[in-house]
């Protein structure tokens, strides 16, 4: 990956802001503009420089894993040091809004008392909307790996009467680790029968039992890149009213894909969905926005929510996601991963979308 490409964009939009530098403490930004992975850092970006401050257990890591950028290891914090560095560039210092806790900002005032401190929003997030190929391969493969666990341990006969959720999520888990995840995108959703009315249900021991919906929401993480799917499936013979659900549902998604392309506002594919859930008087029970990109983070930006005014850009990896959800009876969720296209979209996700009985 071309990251001091990334580094010479990303200063492009600090020149513009009129800042001297940009000190990054998001760390998936950190990520996208050095390469480095590690739990901790700090990143000062100015022009001609780029220096990443580590403590001492990422000193090694990080020269590695971020050629072309300076590194600096701290003692005590990475506050402190970024800020000397900073400072060093100019006075009008730009910093993450988002991505600095109360105490952070204590500090960074402390330190910066003489600096000109310019809060920020989203300006390495707005760059990151645009994958570039590397980054969509990377993501390509993590879905099918999702892709293969769904199909082993969901279409393959892993369901069975009594298993638990939390046994279904451990078992999608090692079988996307088998087939190529560095590790699960996020905490896995298994969510029976009413459970499924919970968007983002946590798995407990409930057991299946024949006649439940059973929704899965998980992905796999690859080299720092995320995948997302949901599926919902039927345990044995689904009731009618499930099956009705469901038929909404998929027509929703479907409309939802289908307002999918470059340059259309993400709010239009959060109505062309939502449309179709509402006309079917369920409107109330499609409560969270039709979908998010998706890359270093799970959810990142364009959120697609129905104030989301800003345009899809082409490349753009972004989910698919509207949902029912009855409390006390059940839910259905269906998400695909597509990416942009000026005419529509490639869809990532290979899982059929047909209701599925397995028993
Ligand atoms: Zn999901
Ligand atoms: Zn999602």
């Amino acid at each position: 990956m071309d990251h001091g490409l990334r580094r010479d964009r990303a200063l492009g939009l600090v020149s513009e802001l009129r800042l001297d530098a940009l000190l990054v403490t998001h760390l998936p930004n950190v990520r996208y503009l050095t390469g480095f992975g590690g739990s901790s850092g700090h990143l000062v970006l100015g022009p001609g420089a780029a220096v990443l401050v580590v403590d001492g257990r990422y000193t090694h890591q990080a020269s590695r894993e971020a050629p072309g950028v300076e590194v600096r290891t701290s003692l005590g914090g990475l506050v402190e040091p970024a800020v000397e560095i900073a400072a060093a560039l100019g006075s009008r210092v730009g910093f993450e809004r988002e991505a600095v806790s109360f105490g952070a900002w204590e500090r960074l005032r402390a330190a910066g008392e003489r600096l000109d401190l310019v809060p920020t929003d989203g300006v390495i997030e707005l760059l990151r909307e645009g994958k570039d190929e590397e980054e969509r391969a990377l993501i390509t493969v993590a879905q099918e790996a999702a892709d293969t666990a769904f199909e082993a341990v969901v279409l393959g006969g892993g369901l069975r009467t009594g298993i638990s959720e939390r046994q279904a999520a451990l078992d999608l888990e090692v079988a996307m680790r088998r087939a190529g995840a560095h590790a699960p995108a996020f905490e896995s959703i298994v969510a029976f029968g009413e459970n499924a009315a919970e968007p983002h249900h946590e798995p407990t021991a409930r057991e299946l039992r024949a006649g439940d919906l059973v929704k899965v929401d998980f992905g796999a993480e690859v080299d720092g890149y995320r995948s997302d799917m949901t599926r919902t499936v039927a345990f044995g013979e689904p009731s009618r009213r499930s099956r009705e659900i469901y038929e909404v549902v998929v027509a929703a998604q479907s409309a939802g894909v289908d307002a999918v392309r470059a340059g259309v506002a993400a709010s239009d594919v959060d109505a062309a969905a939502r449309r179709v859930i509402t006309e079917a008087g369920l409107g109330e029970a499609f409560v969270h926005p039709v979908g998010h990109g998706v890359g270093l983070e799970i959810h990142e930006s364009p959120i697609m929510r129905s104030t989301t005014g800003t345009e899809l850009r082409a490349g753009a990896v972004v989910t698919v996601e509207p949902g029912v959800y009855l409390p006390g009876v059940g839910g259905v969720r269906i998400e695909d991963l597509v990416v942009v296209r000026n005419g529509g979209v490639d869809v990532l996700t290979s899982v059929t979308k047909d209701l599925v009985t397995v028993s």
